[in-house]
């Protein structure tokens, strides 16, 4: 048992997760890091812990729901609760051209995310409830705002595709929903911008650590909001 909050972030070996995870840990909170890869979730959360921040591995791709169940098994033993869920784990998929996407496109990366960030809210959920004050942050994509894409200065109204974009809207109405289904949680998406890493081939043109700053502030925020969605500049719109 501890008295630090407690911090699940799916998707943090690498990238806006592990900085996600690096700055919840500097916040004092003991924070489990989730990743697919055994070894590099190791490996991250090995290095994280260098200047005695309370790191912790668990593996878990969020597309297996023994996983993610064992996961919730396992916190449930050593915790009895959890204060924050960072469902960050996504995936662009293949990127195929609007008229050549198919149906089968859209499968594997609805499952990462979307019903992954599904999976794990649903399974945390009795171990949300025990928190005094349980968040949840979906990491969204500007890509995935009905308002973003609509506004000819954002770089997200000129890109196309369909299939990461609607996975982001879709989370984005979970989001919503999910909020206004659970009153006393504080439940909330955010869009971490343009960010170099893996999911671009690092072109993005801000840093992990600056992406990680907005999603950790509305972790950190007991006093609300819910329900509404978030980028480096404050509220966006849906
Ligand atoms: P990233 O470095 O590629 O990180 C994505 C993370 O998700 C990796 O740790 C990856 O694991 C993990 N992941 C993928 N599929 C998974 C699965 N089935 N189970 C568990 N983990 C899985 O990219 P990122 O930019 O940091 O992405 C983080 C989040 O930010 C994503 O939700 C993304 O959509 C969102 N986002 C990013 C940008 C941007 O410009 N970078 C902009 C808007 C939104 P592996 O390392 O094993 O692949």
């Amino acid at each position: 048992m501890t008295n630090a909050d407690v911090a699940v972030v799916t998707g943090a070996n690498q990238g806006i997760g592990r900085e996600v995870a690096r700055l919840l840990a500097a916040e004092g909170m003991t924070v489990h890091l989730g990743a697919r890869d055994r070894e590099r979730g190791r490996a991250a959360a090995r290095d994280l812990s260098a200047d005695g921040a309370d790191v912790r591995f668990v593996p878990l791709d969020v597309t297996d729901q023994s996983q993610v169940d064992a996961v919730a098994r396992q916190l449930g033993e050593e915790h009895g609760r959890i204060d924050v869920l960072i469902n960050n784990a996504g995936t662009g998929g293949s990127r195929p051209a609007v008229e050549e996407t198919t149906a089968d496109d859209f499968e594997a990366v609805m499952d990462v995310n979307l019903l992954g960030a599904v999976r794990m809210t649903h399974a945390l959920l009795p171990l949300l409830r025990k928190a005094e004050h349980p968040r949840v942050v979906n990491v969204t994509s500007g890509r995935g705002s009905f308002a973003v894409n609509a506004d000819p200065e954002r770089m997200e109204s000129r890109l196309e595709g369909l299939v990461y974009p609607v996975s982001k809207t879709a989370l984005n109405m979970l989001t919503y929903q999910y909020a206004r289904a659970l009153p006393g949680f504080l439940i909330n998406a955010v869009d971490p911008g343009f960010t170099a890493t893996a999911l671009n081939g690092h072109t993005g043109t801000s840093t992990p650590e600056q992406s990680a700053t907005t999603i950790v502030r509305l972790a950190l925020s007991v006093r609300g909001p819910s329900g509404r969605l978030f980028d480096s500049t404050g509220e966006i719109g849906w």
